[in-house]
C-alpha cells in the first residue's frame, strides 16, 4: 500500500463510476471492501482518520462467540460468531491464537451451570471448534492460574476461544483490498452525498485531508460503515433521520504479565454489577476489561471514566492475589460499541442487540451497523448480498470464506515477526543486511527499527500515532515507553516518508497530547 500511488490511481479513475464506495475503514468497512473487491467489483474505501482508529483498534482482542451472549439466550448471534471465529483462525493464523480460558467457580451450582453452558458453546461451534471445554479441580485451577485467589474456590471450567491483534488484522485486510485492485485511502473524509434529480444517491463528495483537494466520486452502491458515526452519514442522506446508534463505552487496563503469570486467561462471568470481566494474556501483558457505559458523546478519541477504571481495578483485585492498583496500569484505553438501537424505542445498552443491522434508505444508502469484529466477514457478505438483492450490483458470489491472509506457511526466525505473516522474510532480510536494524527500540517493547522502516514502506502510516498505536501496538502495550521511543520513531518515519522537521515536531506534539488519554 502506497498512498501516493493509490491517490494517482483515484485521480485516473475520477470520471469513472465505481461499483462500490465504502465509507469507513474499521473492521466493518474494510471487510465489506474486501468482500466487494474479491467478487470483482471496482471498489473504493474512504476513511477519515486512520484504518481502525475508531472502535476497531480498541476491542478486547477476542475472536469469540461470546459466552455471555449465550447466557442471554442469543443463540443465532453466538452460532454465527463461532463459525466466523473458526474461519478467522484458519485464514489469518499469523494474527490469531487459540486461547485457553478458565472460569473460576465457587459454588456447585456454578460448576453445573458453566459446565453445561460451555458444552453447548462447544456444540454450536461444530467442526470449527477450537477444543472441548471441561471441569478442572481446585488444585488444577490453581496450577494453571497461580495468582487466582483460592478462598472458596471449587475448581474451574476450561474452554477455548480465539484471540487476535485487532488493528494489525485491519491493516492486513486493507492491504488485501489494495492487492486485489481496490483503492483504500486513510485521511480521506466523506463530507456529503451526491444525489440525482430523483433524489437517488449517486456517490459522495470527499476531501483528501492531506492535501485539502476535494473530489466528487460516483458509485452504483454506497455503503455506510462508519460505526458510531453512522448517524452523521444518515443525516447527510436525510437531515430528519432518527438516531440508530446507541454508543456504549468499554474500557480496558493493560498490566504487566506478572499480574497473571499464566498463559491461560481468566473469565469472570459475573462481577459485582453483573458484567463479565476478562484478564487475558496479550503480547507479554495482561489486558483486563471491560465496562459497558452508555454515553451520549461520540468521539474518535474516547476517554476512560474514573468510575470505569476503579470498577476494573476493584473487580480484578477480588480474584487476584496480587491486586493491581491504578499506578500499575501500563495503558488505559476506551472504545465505543456501535450498538444498533431501535430508533423508535431507544433502550439501555445491555438490552440492545449485539447483532448487526443492515438498512437501505429510500434514496439507496446501504448502512451496516453494530455487530462484532469476529463477525466482520459475514457482515460484509450480507451487506454486499443486500446490494445485489436491491438491484444495485450484478450478481457475483462471495469468496471470502476461505480467503487466506497468509499464503506462505514458512515460520519467521523470530516468533515476534509472526504478525507480519508472509512478509516477515522481508524484515529479516533488512536485518541480515544491516544487523543494527534488528535492535529493539526499547527493551519494554517488542519492536525494532527494521519494522518501523518496513511499515513506512508498506502500510501507509500517515502519522506518528498511526505507527505507535495501530501498526505497532506500542501505545497500548506501554504508553510511557511508547512516548520515550517517539522521537526516534518520528526520525525514522520522517526519513522514510520524506517529510520536514516541522512535520516531526507537529507529530511529537500531537502524540504527547494524545497519550494523556491513555494514562
Ligand atoms: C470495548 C469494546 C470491546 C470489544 N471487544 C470485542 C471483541 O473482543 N471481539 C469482537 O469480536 N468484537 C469486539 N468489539 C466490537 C468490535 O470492536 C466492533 O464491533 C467493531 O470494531 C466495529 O467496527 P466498525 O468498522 O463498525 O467501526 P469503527 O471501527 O469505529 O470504524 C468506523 C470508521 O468510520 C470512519 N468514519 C466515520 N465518519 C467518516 C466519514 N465521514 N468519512 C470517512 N470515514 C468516516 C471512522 O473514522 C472509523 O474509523 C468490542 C467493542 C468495544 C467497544
Amino acid at each position: 500500500m502506497n498512498r501516493s500511488t493509490l491517490i494517482r490511481k483515484l485521480q485516473d479513475h475520477q470520471n469513472l463510476q465505481w461499483d462500490v464506495i465504502v465509507i469507513g475503514g474499521g473492521a466493518t468497512g474494510l471487510g465489506t471492501a474486501l468482500d466487494a473487491v474479491t467478487r470483482g467489483y471496482k471498489t473504493l474505501l474512504l476513511e477519515k482518520s486512520d484504518f481502525s482508529k475508531g472502535t476497531s483498534s480498541r476491542s478486547t482482542k477476542l475472536v469469540h462467540g461470546g459466552v455471555r451472549y449465550l447466557a442471554q439466550g442469543n443463540i443465532l448471534l453466538v452460532t454465527e460468531a463461532l463459525h466466523e471465529r473458526g474461519r478467522m483462525l484458519k485464514n489469518a493464523p499469523h494474527l490469531t491464537e487459540n486461547q485457553e480460558f478458565v472460569i473460576p467457580v465457587y459454588t456447585l451450582w456454578d460448576v453445573i451451570l458453566y459446565t453445561v453452558g460451555l458444552k453447548f458453546y462447544d456444540l454450536l461451534s461444530g467442526r470449527l471448534s477450537l477444543g472441548r471445554s471441561y471441569f478442572i479441580s481446585r488444585s488444577k485451577a490453581i496450577a494453571r492460574l497461580p495468582l487466582l485467589k483460592a478462598d472458596g474456590l471449587k475448581g474451574g471450567i476450561v474452554y477455548h476461544d480465539g484471540q487476535f491483534d485487532d488493528s494489525r488484522m485491519a491493516i492486513k485486510i486493507a492491504n488485501a483490498c489494495a492487492d486485489n485492485g481496490g483503492i483504500v485511502l486513510n485521511y480521506f473524509e466523506v463530507t456529503g452525498l451526491l444525489k440525482n434529480e430523483k433524489g437517488r444517491i449517486e456517490g459522495v463528495s470527499a476531501t483528501d485531508l492531506e492535501t485539502g483537494i476535494k473530489y466528487n466520486l460516483r458509485s452504483k452502491l454506497l455503503i455506510n460503515a462508519t460505526g458510531v458515526f453512522a448517524d452523521a452519514i444518515h443525516r447527510m442522506d436525510d437531515p430528519s433521520s432518527k438516531p440508530t446508534i446507541r454508543p456504549s463505552q468499554g474500557v480496558h487496563i493493560v498490566l504487566d504479565k506478572s499480574f497473571l503469570q499464566s498463559s491461560s486467561a481468566i473469565m469472570i462471568p459475573k462481577t459485582d454489577d453483573g458484567r463479565v470481566l476478562f484478564a487475558i494474556p496479550w503480547y507479554d501483558r495482561v489486558v483486563v476489561g471491560t465496562t459497558d457505559t452508555p454515553l451520549d458523546t461520540i468521539t474518535s478519541e474516547p476517554k476512560a471514566l474514573e468510575e470505569e477504571i476503579s470498577f476494573i481495578i476493584r473487580n480484578a483485585g477480588k480474584y487476584l492475589t496480587k491486586p493491581p492498583s491504578r499506578d500499575d496500569a501500563l495503558c488505559i484505553f476506551a472504545g465505543l460499541r456501535p450498538l444498533a438501537a431501535d430508533p423508535d424505542n431507544p433502550s439501555a445498552t445491555k438490552e440492545v442487540s449485539r447483532r448487526h443491522k443492515i438498512t437501505l434508505s429510500s434514496s439507496g444508502l446501504l448502512s451496516i451497523i453494530g455487530g462484532k469484529w469476529t463477525s466482520y466477514r459475514r457482515m460484509a457478505e450480507e451487506t454486499i448480498n443486500r446490494g445485489i438483492k436491491a438491484g444495485l450490483l450484478e450478481k457475483r458470489d462471495c469468496i471470502t470464506k476461505n480467503f487466506r491472509f497468509y499464503s506462505d506457511n514458512t515460520k519467521p526466525r523470530s516468533e515476534r515477526l509472526r504478525i507480519y505473516g508472509d512478509k516477515a522474510g522481508e524484515i529479516e532480510r533488512m536485518i541480515d543486511e544491516k544487523p543494527a536494524l534488528g535492535d529493539l527500540l526499547d527493551s519494554r517493547l517488542p519492536y525494532t527499527k527494521a519494522e518501523i522502516i518496513w511499515i513506512c514502506r508498506n502500510e501507509m502510516p500517515g502519522t506518528l500515532e498511526d505507527m505507535l498505536a495501530r501498526r505497532t501496538r506500542a501505545l497500548f502495550l506501554d504508553t510511557r515507553a511508547s512516548a520515550e521511543i517517539a522521537p526516534e520513531v518520528a526520525d525514522i518515519m520522517s526519513g522514510e516518508l520524506k517529510t520536514d522537521d516541522a512535520w516531526k515536531e507537529r507529530q511529537l506534539n500531537e502524540y504527547k497530547q494524545l497519550i494523556s488519554n491513555y494514562l
